[in-house]
């Protein structure tokens, strides 16, 4: 396939023939398209995937960034969904069937656990969790009626990489679809389809959106894969984008190239500020050369992003507690990949019965926005001053 430069594709691509010579696309909020005849009509719904007919399936808004996403992934087709959770479950779902195993990686992102360990379960499908950081483990996790390696590579709370290539190998010795979560890295940094992974998700609320101001996501794959999710559980669900959300996403893509660096090379500095910290036990960030996997990261990423975890030297929750509440400019809250610099400790999670594992006590999650590291570092180290 042709590799197009990432600002051709983030700038131009889909673009040329704009109405009025818009430089802004403009937005199709409608959900249906007319026909002028009979046979117009007919032939439309006879291939939904191919025409304008219902914006549940097609809408040349939604339609644009996909053009995008797909070239950004290397992959034949992408479809946009609603929401990067249904972007996961669509593309497991449309794999599996009663009787049906999948390998998962055992630290996947919390909705996507919960689809393996308990939705899927009502349907009678099986799965095994691996850590994943040794490719044996799929291999020997493997069974005959295995459909789905399940991966996300690194995880988003615990930073374990898989070594994609490798776990591809042995899937495709077997007929098993991989599927990876590529959220971290975004198209930028790592592009799994290269390495023979079969179906990449995203969830769009994080980069590609960037600004924390809508919630997307994407899978991106061959014609045939992407065919398959879009005429069963794509049109089904109907977890479909709005058009402006669509938009938005858009918006926020053409500054991807230029954000990504800066997360990258800012959370480089800040994991190697906490990682020199007396206060500081562990950092989990891949690109630090400490870390137990940073040649496989080296090998199989091109950069990284500015999300991270640490544990502070303490099992003492008060101290998380001051940690967090100390903090200015990180923002308390939830998912990540927008401008801002954001807080997590794993301990305001729910746990069962309310215990938190020890390991997790003090494991925060940090995201490092776009703001000024000098900054974030006085403020960190402010926090981590009044736990002394
Ligand atoms: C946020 C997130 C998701 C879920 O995406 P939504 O857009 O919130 O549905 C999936 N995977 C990872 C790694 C995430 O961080």
């Amino acid at each position: 396939m042709e590799r197009k430069d990432i600002t051709e594709i983030l700038h131009h691509l889909g673009e040329d023939s704009l109405p009025l010579n818009a430089v802004s696309p403009p937005i199709f909020q409608t959900s249906i398209f007319a026909f002028e005849s009979f046979a117009a009509f007919k032939a439309a719904l006879a291939d939904e995937a191919n025409n304008y007919l219902y914006s549940r399936g097609n809408n040349p808004t939604v339609n644009l960034v996909e053009t995008k996403l797909a070239a950004l992934e290397h992959a034949e087709q992408a479809k946009l969904l609603s929401s990067g959770v249904s972007a996961i479950s669509a593309a497991v779902m449309a794999f599996v069937k009663t009787g049906d195993h999948i390998v998962s990686v055992r630290d996947s992102y919390s909705w996507a656990k919960y689809l393996m360990s308990t939705y899927l379960e009502r349907f009678g499908v099986e799965v095994t969790y691996v850590d994943g950081s040794d490719p044996e483990e799929f291999e020997r996790a493997a069974r005959p009626n295995t459909k789905v390696f399940y991966l996300e590579s690194p995880t988003t709370f615990t930073f374990k990489l898989q070594n994609l290539a490798e776990v591809a190998k042995i899937a495709r010795a077997r007929g098993i679809k991989t599927i990876i979560d590529n959220t971290w890295c975004t198209p930028v940094y790592q592009n799994p389809i290269d390495l023979g992974i079969d179906i990449v998700a995203h969830s769009a609320t994080k980069y590609l959106g960037g600004h924390s101001d809508v919630v997307g996501g994407v899978i991106a794959g061959s014609d045939d894969d992407v065919k398959r999710i879009f005429e069963t559980e794509f049109l089904l669900h109907g977890t479909v984008p709005d058009p402006f959300a669509a938009w938005l996403i858009m918006r926020g893509m053409r500054t991807l190239h230029v954000r990504m660096p800066v997360h990258f090379e800012s959370a480089k500095k800040i994991a190697a500020f906490l990682e020199s910290h007396p206060l500081v036990e562990d950092v989990l960030y891949p690109f630090l050369p400490s870390y137990p996997q940073y040649d496989l990261a080296r090998a199989q990423m091109r950069g990284g992003a500015g999300l991270f975890s640490f544990r502070l030297r303490t099992r003492d929750i008060g101290k998380v507690r001051t940690f967090t509440d100390t903090l200015r400019l990180f923002k308390r809250a939830v998912s990540w990949g927008g401008y801002e610099s954001l807080v997590d400790p794993a301990a305001v999670g729910r746990f069962p019965n309310g215990e938190i594992p020890d390991d997790r006590v003090s494991l925060i999650r940090l995201h490092i926005g776009l703001e000024t590291t000098d900054a974030l570092i006085a403020d960190l180290s402010s926090a981590l001053d009044a736990i002394r």
